[in-house]
């Protein structure tokens, strides 16, 4: 029986494909309980390293870390070559992005598929505690050894030419919204909770030893809950007042909020990041935002006047886009001054449809998809105007030119802004030399959890693998 070889302490591998630029949380947390619990815990960031060439048959239980589409695909081209070298090994996939592709994974070999709440199953999984049903994991302070160094993930970039290194930490899980687009709907339906406030600063304490100076928050919505982010906010800052911080906000919270935002002003944020996704009403009506076109302009200038940058994210390409909508965005953004404040990614990413999604739950909208894609983990969709999909494919192969050549975001733009009026036949207006608005900090990795990865990330991603 297998659960026979565990005693004694195992080997265990935990394995991040991806996490945009973030040393993986979901790694550190898993390998707390571990080796708290005497097993021998190897951890490898596909995103700074590769799998050993060796030893991999050594290995007792396998877990993979799902926690965003990118990940997921790149662990579906892992999977055949490691259920060959691991024959042994139980090979545990988990994370927001396992179940809703659970078929998929078990046909390429995975034992077992846990969702994002997967720890107490992993221990479990492990010979540990079986975990009581419908019980909450019990968090510990995670534990980073063995991964790269923070100076080896995505930095901040300060608008002086000065640089950060990050630390990245979160104080809660899942989110109490239900926008239709969100993966994290179908796993978390509405609920979300608090890491406890001490083990938060605890995980930050550890960073900051290793040289951290700023923390980006990689909660879903650091707003969810209010007060723990405040409480956390006022520890962090008594103790590391030099410290500065950047955090996921939704527009509605911004609004709501608003007098919040000095406060977290004056504990060191210095932007946030807010997922704004269209300016279009009808589409963000869809998408059951709970925010209109109007609510984004009105949570740009609160956040301009309590001295926080903000950086807004959008899915510009969904069934409902259309030429004129889109060359919209592209004006409100540059009459907000948001040029310099938005990945120019942000302005080419085409919507996601994962199995599950609540998306599919709009009367007649599965009539317009084609059969679930494995190659894409999703449901492929076209736009009913052609010429709209031939602009999202031209617009994502000059964010890909430009991302790796230097350009500055008003070039990158200004392509984006000269094919967009291509395709609708219409000749692009000037636009002003100095109209980009402020430079602001941002991660040196754009933050996108949920879009198609770009052929360049799944290059690099493929290099490591
Ligand atoms: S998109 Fe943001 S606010 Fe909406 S459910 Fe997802 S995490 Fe929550």
């Amino acid at each position: 029986m297998w659960l026979s070889r565990i005693i004694g302490g195992m080997k265990v591998l935990l394995i991040s494909p991806y996490e945009l630029g973030r040393q993986p949380f979901s790694l550190a947390h898993a390998a707390a309980l571990l080796r708290a619990r005497d097993h021998e815990v190897v951890l490898i960031d596909l995103a700074q390293g590769s799998l050993p060439r060796e030893g991999l048959e050594d290995f007792d239980l396998i877990g993979i870390s799902l926690g965003m589409h990118t990940a997921t695909r790149i662990a579906t081209s892992l999977l055949p070559m490691l259920r060959a070298k691991a024959a042994r090994a139980r090979l545990v996939c988990y994370g927001v992005y396992a179940p809703p592709n659970r078929g998929l994974l078990e046909d390429l070999g995975v034992d077992v598929v846990l969702g994002p709440e997967f720890e107490d199953e992993l221990v479990a999984l492990t010979g540990g505690e079986e975990p009581d049903k419908g019980a909450k994991v019990a968090f510990v302070v995670p534990d980073r050894k063995g991964l790269p160094a923070l100076t080896r993930y995505a930095h901040l970039q300060l608008p002086d030419g000065g640089r950060k290194t990050v630390g990245f930490v979160e104080a809660s899980r899942g989110c109490k919204y239900l926008c239709r687009h969100c993966p994290l709907v179908p796993v978390y339906e509405g609920r979300f909770r608090a890491i406890p406030r001490d083990l938060v600063i605890a995980d930050a304490a550890q960073q900051i030893e290793e040289g951290a100076t700023h923390l980006s928050f990689g909660d879903p919505d650091f707003l969810n809950g209010p007060t723990h982010a405040l409480r956390l906010l006022e520890t962090l800052h008594e103790r590391w007042p030099h410290i500065t911080f950047d955090a996921t906000i939704k527009i509605s919270h911004i609004l709501a909020h608003r007098d919040l935002l000095p406060r977290l002003r004056e504990y060191g944020c210095l932007f946030m990041t807010t997922a704004a996704e269209s300016f279009d009403d009808t589409v963000l009506g869809f998408l059951d935002k709970g925010h209109t076109g109007e609510d984004i302009r009105h949570a740009v200038v609160l956040a301009r006047q309590a001295g926080i940058a903000i950086a807004p994210t959008f899915v510009p390409f969904t069934p409902w886009t259309t030429l004129d909508g889109y060359i919209d965005l592209l004006t409100q953004v540059r009459d907000l001054g948001l040029i310099n404040s938005v990945s120019p990614i942000q302005l080419a990413i085409r919507l996601l449809i994962p199995e599950g999604s609540y998306l599919l739950r709009i009367p007649g909208f599965r009539d317009r998809l084609k059969p679930f894609a494995e190659a894409i983990l999703g449901y492929p969709w076209q736009n009913p105007d052609p010429r709209v999909d031939a602009l999202q494919a031209r617009l994502q192969t000059w964010v890909e030119h430009v991302e790796g050549g230097g350009h500055d975001r008003l070039s990158a733009f200004a392509g984006l802004w000269r094919l967009a009026h291509e395709a609708s036949g219409r000749k692009a207006p000037p636009l002003a030399a100095d109209g980009a608005g402020p430079h602001i900090p941002r991660l040196s990795e754009p933050w996108y959890c949920c879009a198609e990865p770009t052929t360049s990330q799944l290059a690099r991603c493929a290099v490591g693998a």
